[in-house]
């Protein structure tokens, strides 16, 4: 599948699992020096291929007629700071919620090891702008994830799939957060207790076979 058909795809199951309304959020994937971005305005369940620009590494728009993402300042610098080759950028609920109310999301399910435990939220800054680009690359350090304060969340992958589940799950695990506060006070994980997860994952216990 194209890039472009991959955003296509994607922006799709977005707005269809209510993780994104209207033109809110974006999605860009890498192949290369090429990078192909949803375009700024568009609802993502609109998309079709042609309408994806495709700009190169240093943002030069390279194909399509319609302008790339106002994000798209924040999608080039992370992929200059990361290994990422795929980046999702919405304005979930339960995300917002906690970027709006935090300075970060604290580990309150072993899952969040698979964002890279804490997720921080970047400083505020106004959409589309090189500080808010500068901020999220901060947030994003050693990370899969971070929320950008009063805006909403952005999720990193080798893929578009990663980058998308690792999005269902910033949200999911910002849900449980939430609801968590509304009926007591949510433990939060000891940096003992997800060592040993990360442990326990490399390590798995084998499970003896029964012999006949
Ligand atoms: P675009 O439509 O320009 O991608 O903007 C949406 C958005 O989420 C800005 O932060
Ligand atoms: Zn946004």
């Amino acid at each position: 599948m194209s890039l472009r058909e991959q955003l296509c795809e994607y922006g799709q199951k977005a707005v269809e699992q209510g993780l994104v309304i209207g033109t809110s959020g974006n999605l860009s994937v890498r192949q290369g020096e090429l990078v192909a971005v949803t375009p700024s305005g568009v609802a993502l369940d609109r998309l079709t291929p042609e309408m994806c620009p495709i700009v190169d590494i240093e943002g030069y728009l390279i194909e399509g007629d319609l302008q790339p993402s106002s994000e798209t300042p924040m999608h080039l610098a992370v992929y200059e700071t990361t290994g990422a080759q795929a980046i999702v950028h919405t304005h979930s609920v339960f995300g917002t919620v906690v970027a709006t109310t935090m300075t970060e999301l604290p580990p309150v399910h072993y899952n969040a090891l698979l964002l890279g435990g804490a997720v921080r939220v970047a400083e505020y800054a106004t959409y589309g702008t090189p500080e808010l680009a500068a901020n999220v690359r901060a947030a994003l350090d050693g990370k899969q994830a971070a929320l950008m304060a009063n805006h909403g969340g952005v999720t990193i992958g080798a893929t578009l799939e990663q980058a998308f589940e690792a999005t269902r799950l910033l949200e999911w695990l910002c849900e449980v957060y939430v609801r968590g506060l509304s009926v007591g006070r949510p433990t939060i994980l000891t940096d003992e207790q997800l060592a040993a997860v990360i442990d326990r994952s490399l390590n798995p216990p084998a499970f003896p076979r029964r012999t006949p």
